[in-house]
């Protein structure tokens, strides 16, 4: 049977690591749509990566009670590629459409970025919040659904020069290992691939440099950009090639912004990750 799981995160859980308490949503979802009651098996996942196997103890209004048993495997382990997708903030729904579907394929982290042509402006930071908030409810529906234990990270929007001007003090490089327990740092390698529908070489070019990153024929650290629905000003592949991004043009084919982001994500993880 396949699980039920619950988010809770680290901070859910009582110090000792023997019970956690769920939230007002969880709660609902636990009472008014599975119907759990009282003694009920339940697996809560923590965003972090870990899962535990759990038993229901009680439910009260807007908080669930639960006895942790044990830690168990995630129901799906982590993809061993740690990419990024930058995405320029493309209209409502379709950004939405790609926060879900980069869960689903196991994209590690996705930067909303601001473009000179991009769709959608943020209005401040009350703006920047709520998006993020609903970003980040769509990020964990999927991730219940989809099996993962550990949380897409949602980074706040940037504008495209902090994202691409970043030198060595890079803020998308991910040097942190404890972050990340798929790979030790010395085998990392930060490549950064702008997807644009013009200008670029074929990825067969761009991935077949990639066989001596990290002296394994594995890259492990990709970051992936892509444009918004007006495309590319020329000044932004300009920025992008003189900052060390290499510029991939795929196919005969003009791709909307939100395909080009699940096709970046699909290939990605089909060379280097978990979709073989
Ligand atoms: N309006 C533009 C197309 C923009 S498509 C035009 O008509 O030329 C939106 C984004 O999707 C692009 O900026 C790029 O990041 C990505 N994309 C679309 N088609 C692509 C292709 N064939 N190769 C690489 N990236 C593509």
């Amino acid at each position: 049977m396949t699980r039920r799981r619950f988010y809770a995160p680290p901070e859910a859980f009582s110090p000792d690591g023997r019970a956690a308490q769920l939230s007002a949503e969880e709660t609902r979802h636990l009472r008014n749509v599975l119907r759990l009651k009282p003694g009920d098996e339940i697996f809560l996942f923590d965003g972090a990566g870990k899962e535990f196997q759990g038993q229901v103890d009680t439910v009260a209004r807007d908080t669930t009670e639960v006895s942790v048993i044990d830690q168990v495997d995630p129901a799906q382990p982590e993809s061993s590629l740690n990419l990024t997708l930058a995405v320029a903030l493309v209209k409502g729904e379709k950004f939405d459409l790609v926060i879900q579907k980069a869960t689903e394929l196991g994209v590690t982290r996705i930067i909303p970025v601001m473009t000179s042509r991009a769709d959608v402006r943020i209005k401040g930071d009350a703006d920047a919040e709520r998006k993020m908030t609903r970003w980040e409810r769509i990020a964990l529906e999927a991730t219940k659904q989809c099996g993962r234990a550990r949380l897409m990270k949602i980074e706040r929007p940037k504008t495209f020069s902090d994202l691409v001007r970043c030198g060595d003090k890079d803020p998308i490089a991910m040097t942190d290992a404890s972050e990340y327990a798929c790979a030790p740092v010395e085998d990392r390698s930060d490549v950064r691939i702008m997807f644009a529908e013009r200008q670029g070489t074929r990825l067969s070019e761009v991935l077949s440099d990639g066989k001596g990153h990290g002296g394994k024929g594995q890259w492990q650290t990709v970051t992936a950009l892509i444009g918004p629905e007006g495309g590319w000003a020329d000044d932004e592949i300009d920025q992008a090639l003189a900052a060390g991004w290499k510029i991939v043009t795929l196919g005969g084919r003009i791709l909307r912004a939100e395909t080009a982001a699940i096709v970046a994500a699909t290939l990605l993880q089909h060379r280097f990750g978990d979709l073989r």
